[in-house]
């Protein structure tokens, strides 16, 4: 399959998507960026150690049998989204609609490219849909993870708080999927897997730590039992949940209003 004809055809299905709107009000994302990488990239195999994702993470082949590539998709945020989501406190609306009813569009995206690709004679598999998968909320580990796939298809680097930044930053969503189809892998610009952000490469800014409202950043990094109890138990947007049936709160404040959000910095 043509690399450029995927390309153009998961950036028309974004961009067109009526489930990438708020009642015609506002749109959740832009144009993606889309990284593609060898499904036998040795990278993956070190994803499996205790200090990255941890054993329980499956690599491509271990999802799709005969796997060749993992074509993965960053969604950055508008500009509206982003921007809604400045002031402290609890998550905005418009950040909130982006990371619930966006959820939706993501998946569909995943099973756009799945059924692309089926469409041009391969297999794919989208591990994040796939019944097996799983996050373990005890040990804060899953069996696959779309910020490190992205960052082993050249998408970007990690950072302090633990997000991916990327050429159009870390506010927005990852997606991938796994395919016997053959794509030439995207070059990685980094050598350094913190390489993007301005604290793990020069010791400045700092910006997320001061934006996180229950101190679950500090120099030392991200510590997700903080974050996890806030949004699931604090729920501070718990009357916008139980209205629009949304499981637990987002927050996203260290990843907006930070030199990161919509750009390597
Ligand atoms: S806000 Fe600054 S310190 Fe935090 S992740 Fe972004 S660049 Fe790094
Ligand atoms: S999402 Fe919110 S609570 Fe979690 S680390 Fe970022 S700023 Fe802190």
């Amino acid at each position: 399959m043509n690399k450029q004809s995927l390309i153009d055809s998961i950036n028309n299905f974004i961009l067109t998507a009526p489930e990438n709107w708020y009642l015609d009000q506002f749109r959740y994302f832009d144009e993606p960026l889309i990284g593609f990488a060898d499904a036998n990239d040795e990278l993956f195999t070190e994803l499996k150690k205790d200090n990255i994702v941890g054993p329980t993470f499956k690599n491509p082949n271990e999802w799709l049998h005969g796997a060749v590539a993992v074509i993965s998709f960053f969604v950055p945020s508008t500009e509206h989204v982003r921007k809604s989501n400045h002031p402290a406190g609890a998550a905005s609306d418009e950040w909130m609609h982006a990371r619930f009813k966006g959820d939706a569009l993501i998946h569909d995206i995943r099973r756009f490219i799945v059924s692309e690709l089926e469409n041009a004679g391969g297999r794919a598999i989208a591990p994040h849909i796939d019944p097996s998968f799983h996050v373990d909320f005890t040990l804060y580990t899953s069996n696959w993870s779309e910020r490190h796939v992205a960052y082993i298809a050249g998408l970007g680097t990690f950072s302090l708080n633990r997000g991916l930044i990327t050429e159009k930053g870390m506010a927005g969503r990852f997606g991938s999927v796994v395919t016997d189809l053959t794509f030439e892998p995207t070059p990685r610009k980094y050598t350094d897997p913190f390489q993007y952000c301005l604290f793990t490469r020069e010791g400045k800014c700092g910006a997320c730590i001061k934006r996180c409202p229950v101190n679950a950043i500090t120099k030392e990094g991200k510590d997700k039992y903080p974050c996890h109890q806030y949004l699931f138990f604090t729920n501070p947007r718990k009357e916008l949940n139980e209205q629009y049936g949304y499981p637990y709160s987002a927050c996203g404040k260290c990843q907006t209003k930070v030199p990161c959000a919509d750009q390597v910095p």
